[in-house]
């Protein structure tokens, strides 16, 4: 039985023609078309499609199948459930830079309250730092029951073995069945640090997460094989399950003032001596730091830029609309822009209110980090470009002639 291509969903995207490795699909009349010949059941393809308008048969890969968008499930042998059904709740760890508490953590309690619902448990953040106590006001009305609160001037700075032991004893103490951390820098190192010294498995990048409802199983879907193929891995063996989301990838949820919620504190056990790293200075890199996936305006070039001078133009438009320079992969192995400005699969998930895309084909390595953009403007010499198919508003031509003609009407309509 070949794939089912659910015509009232497809976008005409093409990302499942280009992610066939048997040349199985094609576009015809902008809907995906299935050669049975060809077809293996795979499933490929129903991991890749934004819309959901591919099926497999329900014991295969289903949009609404258990196995939601799932190609590679990683099994892991069966385990001893007395011992799992002593973890309950699901945590946030909230991070934060001195008390300014990044939004990923507020993302992430938006996606775990989810999780929690589902499971009918607890959604808690856990709070590590100095004087921070003030903070758990925002935590709970971004949606938390409950705070995990270790306040000590130990905790001032984030130092890894500092905070993975604080970690590592709440979860012994409290045992969670989930843990989510931001995919940041502070993220991935404490996560991956933490999960070895729980020995629990540990999710990188998920892209969704959701509850396999019989087993309470917590669905960590991701990007493999260069992202050809969406993972979703299940953690059956140890708890708590451990992931990683990147900022901007989950919405950010509303904030509800007033709500309430119980702080639980606990002592830090570890004192200054116990550490071995100690923070000597603390140097600003200065004002060259790019926030790409806090901007509310993107405007970003690929090959069709043509060159690094070129890139003048988009910097231009993004000056009058108050934005940032993004760039596409090809672009930054050309060298036309540094590697802090990539957006994708292995750069920046980005979801601002416009995304300008100029001179970018649209390649699925390119669409997963930006497709969620609130509005998407194309710019492309080739009408058959996939980037118009997520596009909003396309514009079939060349950018160095259109450009400095949107940028100077801009201009004058802002002015
Ligand atoms: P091209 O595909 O070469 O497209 C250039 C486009 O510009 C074409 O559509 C062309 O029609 C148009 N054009 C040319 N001249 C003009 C003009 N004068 N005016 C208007 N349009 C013009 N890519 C990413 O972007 N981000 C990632 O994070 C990323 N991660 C990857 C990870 C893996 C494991 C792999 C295998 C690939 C990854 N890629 C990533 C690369 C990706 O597959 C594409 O190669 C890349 O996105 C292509 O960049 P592009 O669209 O700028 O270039």
């Amino acid at each position: 039985m070949a794939v089912e291509v659910i015509k009232s969903n497809c976008i005409g995207c093409g990302a499942c023609v280009q992610a066939c490795p048997f040349d199985a699909l094609d576009l015809v009349d902008g809907i995906a078309v299935v050669d049975p010949e060809k077809c293996t059941d795979c499933g490929v393809c129903v991991g890749v499609c934004p819309a959901r308008a591919l099926h497999l048969e329900e014991s295969k890969c289903s949009p609404n199948s258990k196995e939601q968008s799932c190609n590679v499930k990683i099994k892991e042998k069966q385990v001893d459930n007395s011992e799992i059904s002593k973890y309950k709740g699901v945590w946030v760890y909230i991070e934060h830079s001195y008390g300014d508490i990044a939004d990923v953590s507020y993302e992430l309690l938006g996606i775990g309250r989810k999780l929690a619902d589902d499971l009918g448990v607890k959604l808690a953040g856990i709070l590590l730092g100095s004087d921070v106590k003030d903070k758990t006001k925002d935590i709970f009305e971004y949606g938390a029951d409950q705070v995990y609160l270790v306040d000590d001037p130990v905790l001032k700075d984030y130092r890894t073995e500092a905070y993975s032991h604080c970690v590592e004893s709440l979860v012994d103490k409290y045992k969670p069945e989930i843990m989510l951390m931001g995919a940041t820098t502070q993220g991935r190192d404490l996560a991956g640090y933490v999960a070895t010294k729980l020995q629990t498995g540990l999710t990188a990048d998920c892209t969704e997460l959701a509850i396999e409802q019989e087993s309470r199983l917590l669905l960590q879907t991701r990007p493999a094989f260069g992202g050809n193929v969406m993972a979703t891995i299940v953690c059956k063996e140890s708890r708590p399950q451990m992931s990683t989301v990147r900022p901007r990838v989950m919405p950010m949820p509303e904030k509800r003032p007033g709500n309430k919620g119980e702080v639980i504190e606990e002592k830090n056990t570890l004192q200054e001596d116990d550490i071995a790293t100690k923070i000597l200075e603390i140097v600003s890199e200065g004002g060259g730091l790019v926030y790409l996936d806090r901007a509310d305006i993107i405007v970003s070039g690929g090959k069709g830029v043509g060159s690094k001078e070129n890139f003048k133009i988009l910097q231009d438009l993004a000056d009058v609309l108050g934005g940032t320079v993004g760039a596409s992969r090809a672009a930054v192995e050309a060298g036309w822009m540094e590697q802090s400005r990539q957006v994708g699969q292995t750069g920046t998930t980005v979801r601002p209110k416009i995304y300008f895309a100029l001179g970018i084909s649209g390649a699925i390595q390119h669409l997963v980090g930006m497709q969620t953009s609130d509005v998407i403007v194309a710019i492309n010499n080739d009408p058959d470009a996939t980037i118009f198919n997520v596009a909003n508003y396309g514009i079939v031509g060349d950018l160095k002639k259109i450009v400095p003609e949107l940028t100077k009407e801009l201009k004058k309509r802002l002015q």
